[in-house]
């Protein structure tokens, strides 16, 4: 089984339009050429249409951080997958835990933005992930496994073959905290056996698991030698073009 990696970069709520442009200018000739794998950037907003326009013809697709659930509407603030699709957003991430955690997103919630992006034939990454208090506890697996079963809740595995999902330990995520390479082993592997009784082994052999947490161009490496990690979401070593494409040229000869 060999599914294709893929590396995101979530830049949360950082940079301005000239500061995307010149982040995106630097980034594309040190990642050029490098085609065994795919490369995500996800800007705020107000950046999306300006970073369309300058990815053009590169080898880097666009992500969206977050969307709502509906085409158009009474929504003050928000932006619809509608919009994302028409500006040429490939990606949207969606239940971040910071969009869990501070934003109060349910499970529920995220359903319903999962199924409005796939109808707009964008490719969700669904987050999941435990809080510190939860793995102390020793419920780390049955919080992946709700966050799974509610998120997904009566789709077809037609509907979800785009699907990514990113596992995310929240004690990990801006902490400078990495999982090890067994514990992210061992939730990858988990999610990836829920997923095949929820909807069938080729579905789950199939689907791309990203680990989130504090990934740098240290760590990498021994991340991704585990079999069931696909990839990675990073956010603040994503803020840096140099950084985020040693990351991204992981395993790699320099
Ligand atoms: C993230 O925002 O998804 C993330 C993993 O952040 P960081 O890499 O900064 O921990």
């Amino acid at each position: 089984m060999k599914r294709r990696p893929l590396i995101a970069g979530n830049w949360k709520m950082h940079k301005t339009v000239p500061e995307t442009l010149a982040y995106i200018e630097a980034f594309k000739s040190l990642v050029a050429g490098v085609e065994d794998r795919d490369i995500m950037l996800a800007p705020p907003f107000t950046s999306l249409d300006a970073a369309e326009r300058a990815l053009e013809g590169t080898n880097i697709y666009l992500g969206a951080q977050n969307c709502h659930w509906a085409d158009e509407g009474a929504f003050t603030g928000e932006i619809s997958p509608k919009m994302l699709a028409d500006i040429g957003v490939t990606y949207v991430i969606i239940g971040h835990s910071e969009r869990r955690h501070i934003f109060g997103e349910t499970d529920k919630v995220i359903r319903q933005k999962i199924e409005a992006v796939l109808k707009y034939d964008l490719i969700p990454i669904l987050c999941i992930g435990e809080t510190l208090e939860e793995r102390e506890a020793g419920k780390t697996l049955k919080v992946l496994e709700t966050q799974l079963k509610e998120g997904l809740k009566g789709f077809s595995v037609a509907d979800l073959k785009s699907l990514v999902v990113a596992y995310e330990p929240v004690w990990a995520i801006g902490t400078g905290k990495t999982a090890t390479p067994e514990q992210a082993e061992e939730a990858h592997a988990f999610v990836r056996k829920i997923l095949a009784e929820m909807f069938n082994q080729e579905f789950a052999d199939n689907l791309r698991i990203l680990y989130g947490g504090s990934v740098k161009p240290e760590n990498v490496v021994g991340l991704m030698a585990r079999p069931d990690i696909d990839g990675a979401l990073v956010g603040g070593a994503s803020l840096k073009p140099d950084v985020f494409a040693k990351i991204v040229c992981f395993g790699r000869m320099e």
